[in-house]
């Protein structure tokens, strides 16, 4: 909503007639818009690809004579006119969704805290399925037009890339972000030159420099430490996602929290209501405390306006999965607050401790529970086991009344959905308002309709997009690194278009059971290898470098993967990122997501599969739980036993697989489309697209929570 960005010139080069491609450059709206990428694919394909559709790289490179080109090139410059409007009309608005409910907000500012951030590959600031749920949620707070800022750390060398070796180990390297080449701008302090900011608690102090990116309308500030006037260790603060030692994790975790509130303070911005998303921003609300203190407030005042204004979204069901900091190493940087701030203070902190085991330690979710003033879970399963995971936090109440609503995530469509074939056609047979009111159920009813052959025809393209780009990495891999020939096998080189093929790509933690589907290995060979009707597995995904369990499992299919006795059946796929997921998730021909429930607090890929017209096969867990009618795909795990229950759950997945969905897939009628199958993806799109979209998602935020503390006069709205 901050449209006053100085209006620095990255690109001075640029001629006059086409100088607003620096602003759409600089802002991650080209990222979700087709036309404004299409701008740029238009001034030169090759370029385009180059610089691995990164607009700034592109700019940066190309020739005067190109862009002079491009100036006087009247096709060129009608399609620049149409994204440029598009763009002014949208991104310096301040009219849209939020506004008109709610105009009394306008002034008011929403801050959202988050330790991860997805936008773009250009932009790799995330680990996995958070990262990705907050760049999406950020950027439909920019459609729905929410007066929203961005909070979040620069991680300079925090994106780890992976290949795999012969044997299957993962070895991963740290990626350096190129400033030069990322959507970023400096945000510089009231003197003109960059604004330094210091961060409270630490001795000697640590300063923090600000970058700028632009979701949209959304300013997203992110803090960096890696400064001169830093201590190497302070520099080194924001380095890595999730630091591991303890020490250095809670550095920047008051960073991220108290740091990023001093920013906004810096900046001028004094958010009313504050958004934490998962524990590791929850120092703001201390610092937000503190500030209230230091204008004067009383101690109560400060806790009632924090209460009144935050918002905290906890991810995580199991309670090892929460950030725990030792009080010495609390007492160590809370030290000198204690003294300013005396008894009122320890008060604070004694918040962070957790009834169930109050001696371990400053528990983060744990101080944002007690803190915020409302709390949400993001499934409706993951509320029901949040209030008895922190029934203990308020002895008092019935398990029901536990104070955690649950608002289910969900995906921004509009980067989800493929944009080359499926949007087209939705514009076609929805009408092109369907981007509007794509979280009315009723909206989506035409896909019904829509002739098989339509979506078979586009899936079919998809899918041979996968299969081609998995086959251009193993050639590459093959080519230029001589790995072993069974490992090109093992990246996909014998897949084959015409087998249906499986899915599997998020993060490999033990939790989501990547091998489940390994349990019985020659049940899955025989699977594969059917003559009539043979299966493929496709598996991507990430283990965190200190995650040695996941790196097995990782190991484990590869080898597998690597069998002749497996036919080239199964596949690993290397360096799972946004970017893969994007192709991942349109290509194959069903999604497959089997966590050991209730550990998987909502999940987002089953999702970005479904509004892509890929059907789920998911255990019932998370947003499944919700998302599963009947006939938009297929659930099981609902009848396995208490305790060890991997044989049964395998069981039941072979079953599906194997009784039901095969089958489907398999059975052609003279058109060769699959009819009966082509109804389970259009029931997928039907029914998801509409209720597990960031629109859905975002606007129950606004009208639960938001509304309440940005416009507290007017809070009721009209819907
Ligand atoms: C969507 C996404 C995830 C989350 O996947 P889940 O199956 O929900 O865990 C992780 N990583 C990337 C790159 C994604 O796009």
């Amino acid at each position: 909503m901050d449209s006053t960005v100085s209006p620095v010139l990255h690109f001075p080069s640029l001629p006059e007639r086409i100088r607003g491609l620096d602003r759409i450059a600089y802002n991650l709206w080209w990222t979700w818009h087709r036309q404004a990428r299409d701008l740029f694919r238009a001034m030169d394909l090759r370029a385009w690809r180059e610089s691995q559709g990164n607009p700034i790289r592109m700019l940066a490179t190309l020739p005067a004579e190109v862009l002079e080109g491009a100036s006087r090139d009247s096709a060129f410059l009608d399609l620049y006119d149409s994204v440029f409007d598009h763009f002014d009309a949208n991104v310096a608005s301040r009219t849209g969704w939020f506004c008109s409910q709610w105009p009394a907000a306008a002034g008011s500012r929403l801050a959202y805290f988050s330790a991860e951030y997805a936008f773009h590959a250009s932009l790799p600031l995330y680990a996995g399925g958070l990262g990705v749920l907050a760049g999406d949620y950020v950027k439909e707070l920019s459609d729905l037009a929410v007066p929203a800022v961005a909070v979040g750390l620069i991680y300079s060398r925090g994106y780890v890339t992976q290949k795999l070796g012969d044997d299957g180990r993962q070895e991963t390297e740290e990626l350096t972000l190129d400033r030069a080449y990322d959507p970023l701008s400096s945000v510089a302090g009231p003197s003109g030159g960059p604004l330094v900011v210091e961060v409270p608690l630490f001795d000697p102090p640590v300063h923090v420099a600000v970058w700028r990116a632009d979701a949209g309308r959304v300013p997203v500030y992110l803090l960096d430490t890696d400064l001169e006037a830093n201590q190497p260790e302070d520099r080194a603060i924001a380095h890595h996602l999730y630091a591991t030692s303890p020490e250095q994790r809670l550095r920047q975790e008051i960073v991220l929290g108290m740091g990023g509130m001093r920013v906004l303070k810096a900046l001028g911005i004094h958010p009313a209501a504050v958004h934490i998303n998962e524990g590791h921003p929850a120092l703001a609300l201390l610092d937000w405390i503190c500030q209230g203190t230091e204008q004067g407030l009383s101690f109560d005042e400060a806790m009632a306006r924090v209460h009144a204004g935050s918002i905290f979204t906890t991810h995580t069901p199991l309670p090892a999965g929460t950030d725990v900091f030792p009080f010495p190493l609390i007492e160590k940087y809370f030290g000198p607050l204690y003294a300013r701030m005396q008894r009122d203070c320890r008060r604070l902190l004694e918040f962070g401790a957790n009834p169930e085991d109050p001696a371990a330690g400053f528990n983060t979710t744990v101080f944002a529970l007690r803190l915020a003033g409302r709390s949400n879970a993001v499934s409706r399963r993951h509320g029901e086991v949040a209030r008895k995971m922190w029934a203990g936090l308020w002895p008092e109440k019935k398990v029901e009344e536990i104070p955690i609503v649950a608002i289910t995530n969900g995906v921004h469509l509009d980067t989800w959905i493929d944009p080359v074939g499926l949007q087209p056609l939705l514009d076609r047979r929805l009408g092109p308002g369907w981007r509007d009111e794509q979280d009315r159920a009723g909206i989506w009813k035409p896909v019904e309709e829509i002739p098989d052959q339509d979506i078979w025809r586009i899936h079919l393209h998809l899918k041979a997009a996968l299969f081609d780009e998995i086959n251009e990495r193993a050639r590459r891999r093959w080519q230029r690194d001589h790995v072993r020939g069974e490992s090109v096998v093992a990246f996909g080189a014998l897949l084959d278009p015409q087998i249906f093929t499986i899915g599997f790509a998020r993060r490999f933690a033990a939790y989501k059971r990547p091998d489940l589907v390994l349990t019985n290995l020659d049940r899955l060979k025989r699977l594969l290898l059917d003559s009539w009707h043979p299966v493929q597995l496709i598996f991507a995904g990430k283990a965190h470098p200190s995650d040695l369990e996941g790196q097995r499992v990782i190991e484990r299919v590869f080898r597998l993967a690597q069998e002749s006795e497996m036919g080239g059946r199964i596949a690993f796929v290397e360096d799972y990122d946004q970017e893969l997921a994007l192709r991942i998730v349109r290509g194959v021909d069903l999604w497959l997501n089997n966590p050991l429930p209730p550990l998987e607090a909502s999940g987002t890929s089953g999702m970005k599969a479904a509004i892509n017209g890929v059907p789920n096969l998911s255990i019932l867990d998370g947003w499944w739980i919700e998302g599963y009618n009947g006939k938009n795909g297929w659930a099981f795990g609902a009848e396995a036993p208490e305790g060890d229950r991997t044989a049964a759950d395998a069981e039941a997945l072979y079953e599906r697989i194997e009784k039901e969905i095969v089958p489907l897939f398999y059975r052609r009628s003279d058109d060769a489309i699959p009819h009966d199958y082509v109804r389970v993806m259009k029931a997928s799109i039907e029914s998801v697209a509409p209720a597990f979209s960031t629109r859905r998602m975002a606007k129950q935020y606004a009208t639960e929570i938001y509304a309440s503390a940005l416009a507290p006069e007017r809070a009721q709205g009209t819907s």
